[in-house]
């Protein structure tokens, strides 16, 4: 088949190198000058199935209000709202209902240890090199934050997660930079999760994809997707910026991020998409011996720190509402404080610091968006939230076995469309 994907984040790009696997002609429309360059470009980088939950959990409301004012708040609203915001939010709060969370949360933990399969399959095979590195230390600092991580702990056991409680002894042999002035309560050890760089595997894949024959064309908007092709015809034609002339596919998927629900809302599809932002900063490695090795979990302050290669980077933050170049001060000094916390000269911070805001496509009850859209010919692989990375090659597989009209070898109940109908 002849198929479009709009969108080269790391959705998009995975997509991309699935269909083409198959066979299939692919056309890849960026509106950027390259992959991964929006919501894919600057994150955490951390694949690790069993942290791969809905943020709709039980108790999320709350915890959200007594944030709302503390200096450091992981959570964070910037008024005013619009009325799609308030209406994600309340949507959001319903699916904090316990057998909501608990459905999706097995949807998001079954595709995302398929996906880190799928990762490895993929590196492996196109022994293609990125920054990457093993094990995720969750620092507990006090009493009170292990206490309230127990309930998360029986989930890890129910999946055969391996981990480990540890004392701050045991933790600082794990990761021996940790700052010896800030005491912690203890730590959770998990040594299958794994750091990798989402932007350099995307821009890897995006060339692998290349010589596979797959077309990228970027500095390329899909304006407007149009699925009457013709009375004899079927397929999807793409309207794209300054063109006059509409391009005819096959089928069409759309990994657009947070742009895709614009763009269906013409079709008569409405999917309660928001972006959630968050922010990082990256910089060089000063010194090794006092870097983190891998990836480590501030649980209080939901700040990751995570070794890139020669960088470190520090990632958190869930603002709802904003505009996306409206960066909040005070949110990049509580990831400065997070990092001196733990590692005190780790980095170099003086000068040449890569601060950075991006969106997570987040639907409100967590799971992404996978398979048929309604419209005949146009297919979805959208909403990743927070966990684009760790689902990104499981969801382009899952797709492209759908799109061919195969079973998946992984189980995507509750991953389509039906899901958000009312
Ligand atoms: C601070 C932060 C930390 C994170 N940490 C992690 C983590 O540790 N692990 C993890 O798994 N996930 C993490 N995430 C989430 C992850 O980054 C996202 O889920 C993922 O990048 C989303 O990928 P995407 O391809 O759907 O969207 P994007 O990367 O935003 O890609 C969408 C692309 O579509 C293009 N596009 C949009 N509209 C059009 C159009 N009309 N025409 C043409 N092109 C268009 C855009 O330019 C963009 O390139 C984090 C996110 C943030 C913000």
């Amino acid at each position: 088949m002849k198929i479009a994907v709009i969108g080269a984040g790391i959705i998009g790009v995975t997509t991309a190198y699935e269909l083409a696997q198959d066979g299939h002609e692919v056309t890849v429309f960026e509106r950027r000058l390259a992959a991964a360059e929006e919501g894919s470009f600057a994150n955490a980088g951390l694949v690790a199935p069993a942290y791969t939950t809905p943020w709709a959990a039980p108790g999320m409301p709350l915890k959200i209000i007594s944030h709302l004012l503390s200096r450091h708040a992981p959570v964070r609203i910037r008024w005013p709202l619009s009325r799609q915001e308030l209406g994600w939010m309340w949507k959001s709060w319903r699916a904090c209902q316990p057998e909501t969370f608990v459905a999706n949360r097995q949807r998001m933990q079954r595709l995302a240890a398929f996906s880190r399969e799928r990762l490895h399959q993929i590196s492996t095979d196109l022994q293609l090199e990125f920054d990457r590195s093993e094990g995720h230390l969750v620092l507990l600092r006090s009493a009170k934050d292990q206490a309230q991580m127990q309930a998360g702990l029986q989930v890890l056991r129910d999946a055969g997660v391996p981990f480990k409680e540890i004392s701050p002894e045991e933790a600082r042999k794990i990761e021996p930079a940790l700052n010896p002035d800030t005491s912690f309560h203890g730590a959770l050890h998990l040594p299958q999760d794994e750091v990798g760089n989402c932007r350099q595997f995307a821009l890897l894949l995006k060339n692998e994809a290349q010589r596979q024959g797959v077309h990228f064309a970027f500095s390329t908007t899909v304006a407007s997707i149009d699925p009457t092709v013709g009375e004899s015809a079927s397929g999807i034609r793409l309207h794209l910026a300054g063109e006059s002339e509409a391009q005819h596919f096959d089928a069409a998927v759309l990994c657009a991020g947070v742009d895709s629900a614009r763009l269906l809302r013409p079709l008569g599809v409405k999917i309660p998409l928001a972006a959630v932002h968050g922010y990082s900063i990256s910089a060089a490695v000063r010194e090794p011996l006092n870097a983190p090795r891998s990836a480590i979990m501030d649980e209080r302050y939901k700040v990751n720190i995570t070794r890139l290669g020669h960088r470190v980077r520090v990632a958190g933050t869930a603002e709802i509402g904003g505009a996306p170049d409206d960066q909040r001060a005070g949110t990049i000094q509580t990831l400065y404080k997070v990092l001196h916390d733990w590692f005190p000269g780790a980095a170099q911070i003086s000068s040449g610091v890569q601060v950075w805001k991006g969106a997570r496509p987040m639907l409100p009850d967590g799971p992404p968006l996978l398979g048929a859209s309604g419209i005949p010919g146009l297919w979805l692989n959208l909403g990743h939230g927070a966990s684009g990375w760790s689902l990104s090659c499981g969801s382009a597989r899952g797709l492209a076995d759908l799109m061919a009209g195969r079973q998946p070898e992984v189980d995507l109940e509750g991953l389509d469309l039906h899901r958000l109908m009312p």
